[in-house]
């Protein structure tokens, strides 16, 4: 183990020379997007490169306001090792005579887009032309989760996780999973049908936490398997620790088979694509969680802390060694779909997520990158329109229902213009005031902007989110 994390370390080392050497001539820029399932990365990504090529509608974006973007064009895979992100196959989906959504994020991947600038200042006087290259890299959220997991024993990690299963939020979804684990003897010797189908049970408990909208589930890999899909380090499963467990007990297995997970799954995500993140976007479904009630803000606002746990400075020494000594130093936590709601509603949206976010903040005693929170959408789906009902003026949104196919204007519901007591429900259980019943969430279908391509996806401030994100870095 030491003598692994050390040969990782030097060679992460020479890896972070070598960056440095090129960096100097054509500085990178990584970006990492991520977010829990569904949160909106595949969209966000595709809509960010189709901005950025055909430099439409981003007036927010202010080297490319002040008119110094000079070309950008799709690079060469930085790490031909890491899949690639489907770009052309998402924007075919989002443009073709029937737009449809791309298809999600099930595992990392990754782009170059190089923007070829015009720099301000001193730099200009120099050279004239510069260029970045952006990589950008999308992973799902889910294995984000994971990090506390790194700094445990199976002992601890399993008495944990076993006393949340129990809490009132998780409690309801792992029914089946009690059973199992009540069939099941951890002393007893281990054999692998009963190993399988604890891993299942405790799976399938996950599964339905996350289809209830909680967020912070763990070990994420087994949500999100990307290719990992049956291998025995994913078949495991927290199990109460017996009076000396013997070696060859279900128990042990068990435990050899976590510290596998760290080793194999685990560890290697976070050294070789989570380590050299310069800046980040976390995408939150702030509005699904909303839709979806108290429990799942209150597990969305954990999410964000762990996460922020994750990007603090001054980190366990282990993670900052694996990374490299690496840090971002950005972090935008944006709230994705905004264009569910009509603009006059985007400004308490951003309240939220901004509540949301300095609850996570306090919680995880966060010091550290700049944080920002905001309102988007990556692709706007809706128009507004006004109507009034028994006398009340409504604002409302209008697309497509992508189920039905029918045009429909809806009123999603009022977001109070202090959302203090909404973060106090989603985090003492109070369930008064909560605006459930009054929010309606439709799935949209993408708007049709394929006959007008050199105008770019509309957007809710995309623009800006781009902006905060590599603006500075094109000066
Ligand atoms: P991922 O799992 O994080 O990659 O999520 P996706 O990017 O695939 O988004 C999941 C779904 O959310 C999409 O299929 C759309 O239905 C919806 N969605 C994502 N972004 C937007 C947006 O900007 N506006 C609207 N209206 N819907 C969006």
């Amino acid at each position: 183990m030491v003598l692994g994390s050390l040969a990782d370390g030097l060679l992460d080392g020479a890896g972070a020379l070598a960056d440095r050497a090129s960096g100097w001539l054509e500085p990178t820029l990584r970006l990492g997007v991520t977010g829990l399932s569904r949160s909106g990365k595949t969209v966000f990504v595709t809509a960010l490169i189709a901005s950025l090529l055909r430099r439409g509608r981003l007036a927010g974006l202010v080297p490319e306001a002040e008119g110094r973007i000079i070309a950008a064009m799709i690079g060469r895979q930085p790490d031909p090792a890491v899949p690639r992100f489907p770009f052309e196959r998402n924007l075919s989906a989002l443009t073709g005579a029937e737009p449809r959504w791309p298809e999600p994020t099930r595992s990392v991947s990754q782009i170059r887009l190089s923007l070829r600038y015009r720099p301000t200042g001193f730099a200009a006087a120099l050279s004239g032309r510069s260029t970045l290259h952006l990589d950008i890299v999308d992973y799902p959220g889910e294995w984000l989760a994971d990090i506390p997991l790194m700094e445990q024993d199976y002992a601890d990690w399993a008495a944990a996780a076993l006393a949340e299963a129990e809490t009132p939020r998780r409690a309801p979804h792992a029914a089946g999973w009690r059973a199992a684990l009540a069939a099941a003897d951890p002393a007893a010797r281990h054999g692998e049908p009963a190993a399988e189908a604890l891993a299942a049970a405790w799976a399938g408990y996950l599964r339905a936490g996350r289809d209830a909208g909680l967020s912070a589930l763990s070990p994420g890999r087994l949500l999100m398997p990307g290719d990992l899909e049956g291998s025995p380090a994913l078949t495991f499963a927290p199990l109460p620790r017996p009076d000396r467990p013997p070696r060859d007990s279900l128990w042990a297995e068990m435990a050899r088979r976590f510290e596998d997970y760290k080793r194999v799954v685990a560890r290697p995500f976070f050294r070789d694509h989570f380590a050299g993140i310069d800046r980040q976007v976390v995408l939150v479904d702030t509005l699904g969680a909303l839709a979806r009630g108290p429990a799942a803000m209150g597990d969305l606002i954990e999410g964000m802390t762990a996460t922020l746990g994750a990007f603090r400075h001054g980190r366990p020494w282990w993670f900052d060694r694996l990374l490299g000594g690496r840090r971002i130093d950005r972090l935008l936590f944006a709230a994705t779909k905004a264009d569910h709601l009509h603009s006059e509603q985007h400004a308490n949206l951003a309240a939220l997520t901004e509540a949301m976010l300095s609850e996570a903040s306090a919680r995880a005693a966060y010091r550290g990158a700049e944080t920002r929170a905001m309102a988007i959408a990556a692709i706007r789906a809706t128009a507004e329109q006004e109507a009034t009902r028994g006398g009340e003026r409504l604002a409302l949104v209008r697309g497509r229902n992508a189920e039905t196919g029918r045009e429909v204007a809806v009123f999603p519901g009022r977001l109070p213009e202090n959302p203090r007591p909404l973060i106090a429900a989603a985090t003492g259980g109070e369930m008064a005031d909560w605006p459930e019943d009054r929010f309606e969430t439709v799935p949209f279908a993408p708007p049709d902007w394929g006959g007008r391509p050199e105008n770019g996806p509309p957007h809710i401030r995309l623009d800006k989110a781009l902006d905060f994100l590599v603006g500075d870095r094109l000066e």
